[in-house]
């Protein structure tokens, strides 16, 4: 750290991504990308005349983009923002609607880790309400509660969803207070609540092209919300980087938009895995928490959770592992290919025989 460093920023914890070494070829289950190519038609977005065009700013309004999404959701572009990765959407989103002295936020205590960065970034009070026994969010616990209110669903790490009807409550109860959904997972088997946008001008949900859409390097996120909430997003972006897509990436997401069905696709075959590997694993003594996104939480009473971790690391496949204290037994796993999750089960075999002489 600098001397320079404001005095605000100087105990601030920053989110600590997942591993992306580059020491060997690993087989990669630890950032909930896609195991897919993007689709045929992103791969043709991207021509030899589109690179050259890189000498051009970006559109800022983004129009094509929103255009297409608005279509594949049966909405007007007025209600899409879309961002450089929906941590962008996350980060606007804390400056524009949480001020500190106006509300403060509330989350589930276990989540997505940059709720808690970004509140601490922006000075804004957090409420972190505690999951349910069975690391479910509660949502009686999340009524009328006088902030803005962030929930990620399907939750992360543990992969757990709540029904429409439960969002709805939630939304229904505070609306006086922005609600805002993160569904980056929910093209997995979650309900998504997109439809109340329509009825509930406090709602936002954010979506993002990093998992079901195979495009986490190409860093673009999007959300549905009222005109006014997108105006506001819309604010926050002109007030500090109104390029912040660049054109490649507006040409890839614009494309996959185009190719719906095959990212669905995509997503039944991560169904399939993750019931495969939940099974196995059970097999094996498990516990895996009941997913519905594209990875599986899951602890053994036959070894650590770190322990695991380490073991499988050493033989070349990454997994995530978290040091809180609540969840430090447990591991995320991303769900991959079968051949992947084959391979995956074998390992995992093999360190408990070993484990057990
Ligand atoms: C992966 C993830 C994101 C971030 O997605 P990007 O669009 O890649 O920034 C947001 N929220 C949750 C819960 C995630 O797991």
């Amino acid at each position: 750290m600098s001397r320079f460093l404001a005095d605000r920023f100087q105990s601030l914890d920053a989110y600590t991504p997942g591993e992306q070494p580059t020491d060997m070829k690993y087989i990669k289950l630890n950032t909930n990308e896609s195991p897919f190519s993007p689709s045929p038609a992103v791969l043709r977005a991207i021509s030899e005349e589109r690179v050259r065009e890189l000498r051009l700013y970006s559109d800022p309004t983004c129009t094509l983009l929103r255009q297409r999404i608005a279509e594949q959701f049966g909405f007007e572009k007025e209600n899409i923002f879309v961002s450089n990765g929906s941590d962008d959407i996350l980060n606007f989103s804390f400056m524009a609607f949480c001020d500190g002295n106006r509300c403060g936020v509330a989350f589930p205590e276990i989540s997505y880790g940059f709720y808690k960065v970004y509140a601490e970034l922006y000075g804004v009070d957090a409420k972190m309400i505690p999951l349910a026994e069975d690391f479910s969010v509660r949502a009686e616990d999340y009524l009328d509660v006088g902030r803005t209110v962030v929930i990620a669903n399907p939750n992360a790490p543990t992969g757990i969803a709540l029904s429409v009807e439960e969002i709805e409550r939630i939304v229904a109860s505070n609306t006086d207070h922005v609600v805002l959904i993160d569904e980056a997972y929910v093209d997995f088997g979650g309900e998504s609540c997109v439809e109340l946008t329509r009825k509930y001008p406090n709602l936002l949900v954010v979506r993002t092209f990093s998992k079901s859409y195979s495009l986490a390097g190409a860093r673009l996120g999007f959300a549905i919300g009222s005109s006014e909430l997108i105006a506001d997003l819309e604010k926050i972006k002109y007030s500090t980087n109104p390029y912040n897509i660049n054109r490649l990436s507006m040409l890839a997401g614009a494309a996959a938009m185009e190719e719906n069905d095959y990212y669905m696709a995509n997503c039944r075959v991560i169904e399939q895995n993750r019931a495969y590997l939940t099974d196995a694993l059970c097999a094996l003594g498990f516990e895996v928490l009941p997913s519905k996104a594209n990875f599986i939480f899951a602890r053994s009473d036959k070894i650590g959770g770190e322990a695991l971790y380490l073991e499988l690391k050493r033989r070349g496949i990454l997994v995530r592992h978290f040091t809180n204290e609540k969840i430090k037994e447990y591991n995320r796993i991303t769900i991959g290919t079968m051949e992947e999750m084959q391979i995956l089960v074998q390992t995992i075999e093999a360190i408990l025989k070993e484990n057990e002489r």
